[in-house]
């Protein structure tokens, strides 16, 4: 694991919440991105070394809008930086660690990424996330 990446906040509005977090953090949002495969709208701010992902739902059966539904606003997942994310997939899964999915899927913001099952993990969802470098590209499709 390199650093956190990024902390992941589930919104019920994104635009409220874009200008809430540009007041507290003191800069916009540099990127808005959908992610249809999730149903979550995505948008990006940069704090230091690390970024915020806020989520929205957009549709009801989105893994978002079951977060809120249940537990309302509030820190969604946290996600780790790594340099091999199947190597670290592989290492978490022998520790007896749940992966939610047994293949690196394509995230928001240029990232391959695996989820783990909060419940192997204190009760937080948590994002493995490998930045796709281009030459590496083609065999990820
Ligand atoms: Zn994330």
């Amino acid at each position: 694991m390199q650093q956190i990446e990024h902390i992941g906040i589930a919104v019920k509005s994104l635009k409220d919440s874009n200008e809430l977090y540009k007041k507290l953090l003191g800069e916009a949002h540099y990127k808005i991105e959908e992610v249809a495969s999730e149903g979550v709208n995505t948008s990006f701010f940069k704090v230091g070394p690390n970024k915020i992902e806020l989520l929205e739902a957009t549709r009801e059966d989105s893994p978002i809008a079951k977060f809120i539904e249940k537990r309302g606003e509030g820190i969604h997942h946290i996600a780790f930086a790594v340099d091999d994310i199947r190597a670290e997939m592989k290492r978490l899964e022998a520790e007896g660690f749940r992966l939610l999915n047994k293949e690196p899927k394509r995230g928001a913001d240029n990232k391959l990424v695996c989820f783990i099952h909060p419940k192997s993990a204190n009760g937080v969802l948590v994002e493995l996330c490998q930045e796709i470098l281009a030459e590496k590209y083609n065999e990820q499709e």
